[in-house]
């Protein structure tokens, strides 16, 4: 069965009301092996083009993933890069600034792990959250350093879109090519999520006084991942929103976005040249005495 994405895509310009798109869907698959089988053929094309895109040599891929807490980011890159030659992917996790990166502009540190050409980078929150959390608690916003802060914030969040929009069609023109992801819970599904972490012992450890506060937020981040969502979902870069209900089809989702990605590349082995095939046969012939 084709999975179509599609129709999770965000479109240029469009404004987005999140309560419109579904955070459920019917299972992409019929069983659970049926979606170990669909999940390893996608994790098979996935790890033969990050060879191609490495042996290429020309582009990169970077895959933002953002998401409410609980919503299986974590779960979702670990099934999906499992088979992926280390060497050609890399992971990043975005927390709270440090003191030498809030001494920089909000880019700074997003710089420092873009993925190198040939490589596809991930990341698990990004720059985004200059949009999102910050929003919803203006007193971080406040302990930014930045000078000549307006009383209406709005223009920040206006300012940051812009900066976010014209680095990614930089980083575009440059060969990365970004795709973001919202994984799309609902505010019930993490209700379940976080008691399993309370319930279950192994999952004690993940569960953080904080999500509960965060979760008293709900509306306030809906309301932030809208209007970032509307404005920064560009043809280049776009915003895509997976339902995240049933984890396992959101990991299909994702698999099949970044195939899309790679397999929309125009790539192609590095060509072996007349005199490359001289070499290589003179070398040969050394090896075979
Ligand atoms: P998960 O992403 O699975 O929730 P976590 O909570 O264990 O992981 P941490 O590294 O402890 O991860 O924290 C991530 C926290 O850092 C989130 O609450 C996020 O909102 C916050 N954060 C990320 N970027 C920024 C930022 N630029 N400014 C302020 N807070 C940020
Ligand atoms: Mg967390």
């Amino acid at each position: 069965m084709k999975i179509k994405t599609k129709d999770l895509r965000v479109r240029a310009g469009e404004s987005v009301d999140l309560k419109k798109w579904a955070t459920g869907v019917s299972a992409l698959y019929s069983s659970k092996e049926n979606y170990a089988e669909i999940l390893r053929e996608h994790v098979s094309k996935l790890s033969a083009l990050q060879e191609l895109l490495y042996a290429h040599n020309r582009y990169s891929v970077l895959l933002i993933l953002q998401a409410m807490d609980a919503a299986g980011k974590d779960g979702a890159i670990k099934h999906v890069m499992s088979g992926i030659n280390p060497i050609g992917c890399q992971v990043f996790s975005f927390g709270r600034p440090s003191t030498e990166e809030l001494d920089h502009d909000f880019l700074w540190r997003t710089y420092r792990c873009l993925p190198e050409r040939g490589r596809i980078g991930i990341f698990n929150r990004s720059y985004y959250e200059e949009v999102l959390v910050v929003r919803v608690h203006p007193e971080i916003l406040a302990g930014q350093l930045l000078p000549d802060l307006p009383e209406d914030t709005e223009q920040v969040w206006q300012d940051r879109y812009r900066s976010m929009n014209d680095f990614e069609a930089h980083q575009h023109r440059n060969g990365m090519r970004v795709v973001k992801i919202f994984l799309h819970v609902s505010k019930e599904e993490q209700r379940k999520r976080l008691l399993e972490r309370i319930d279950n012992p192994h999952k004690n450890w993940k569960f953080q006084s904080g999500d509960i506060k965060e979760r008293d937020l709900w509306k306030q981040y809906r309301a932030a991942y809208e209007d970032c969502l509307s404005a920064t979902s560009s043809k280049t870069a776009p915003w895509y929103v997976v339902p995240a209900d049933d984890k396992l089809s959101a990991r299909l989702f994702v698999s099949q976005i970044v195939l899309e990605t790679l397999e929309d590349l125009n790539m192609g082995y590095p060509e072996t040249t007349p005199e490359r095939r001289q070499e290589l046969e003179a070398m040969r012939k050394m090896l075979e005495v």
